[in-house]
């Protein structure tokens, strides 16, 4: 399914919120920038990532798994 946004769909919110997390692990942003809660689309019904409004509470709460995680991986990628 595309969508008229052109933004990466998912089916559900549990579903975009995991990939936001991983998002998040994957490349640095400060707290406030890049995308930092998913929502619901009007167009196609499904749910896309957003760097409007308010952080997801979920972002806060993983906060510290994220830094940690994405710490790991950038060390993992300078020591291959
Ligand atoms: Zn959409």
């Amino acid at each position: 399914m595309k969508c008229v946004t052109n933004k990466r769909c998912y089916d559900t919110r549990e579903l975009a919120e995991e990939a936001l997390i991983e998002h998040r692990t994957r490349h640095y942003h400060n707290d406030n920038s890049g995308p930092i809660n998913v929502y619901e689309c009007r167009d196609c019904g499904s749910y896309h990532f957003t760097s409007q409004g308010e952080v997801s509470d979920l972002i806060k709460q993983n906060k510290s798994k994220i830094s940690a995680n994405r710490e790991a991986n950038y060390w993992e990628r300078k020591l291959r």
